[in-house]
């Protein structure tokens, strides 16, 4: 058992509070009547499968039962952080790429695995690696 950090409860809940519901972040067209049908079918259908930083939406079921984001690598299945609705992820390929936010990352092995958007949530997490 892990647990994940909720943005919005602000602490770290039991996995089995939460449930997956696929890729962030994916825009309706602002005008479906003017989409073709290849445009429409992408955007219903297909998504995104990276190796590496994924970003998706998940809700707390079991809790505040608010749809969230989460940024978690698919190779090494580390949740590098979550965030609220209508915020950008501060962890993206691009800057896990540069370096840009390495020293914000925490893989643990087991225990609590998340980082949180608050300091508090950061601050506990180190603490529970101290
Ligand atoms: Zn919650």
């Amino acid at each position: 058992m892990f647990h994940i950090y909720c943005p919005y409860c602000e602490e770290h809940r039991e996995e089995e509070e939460f449930h997956p519901k696929g890729q962030a972040h994916i825009a309706r067209p602002a005008d479906p009547d003017a989409c073709s049908d290849a445009e429409w079918g992408d955007y219903l259908f297909f998504r995104d499968n990276p190796r590496g930083i994924h970003h998706e939406l998940w809700v707390h079921a079991v809790g505040c039962r608010k749809f969230f984001n989460i940024t978690r690598h698919t190779v090494t299945y580390a949740i590098l952080e979550t965030y609220r609705m209508g915020e950008q992820p501060t962890i993206t390929a691009e800057s896990l790429a540069s370096g840009e936010k390495a020293g914000n990352v925490q893989a643990a092995s087991g225990g609590q695995q998340t980082v949180g958007a608050s300091d508090a949530a950061v601050a506990s997490v180190k603490g529970a690696q101290a």
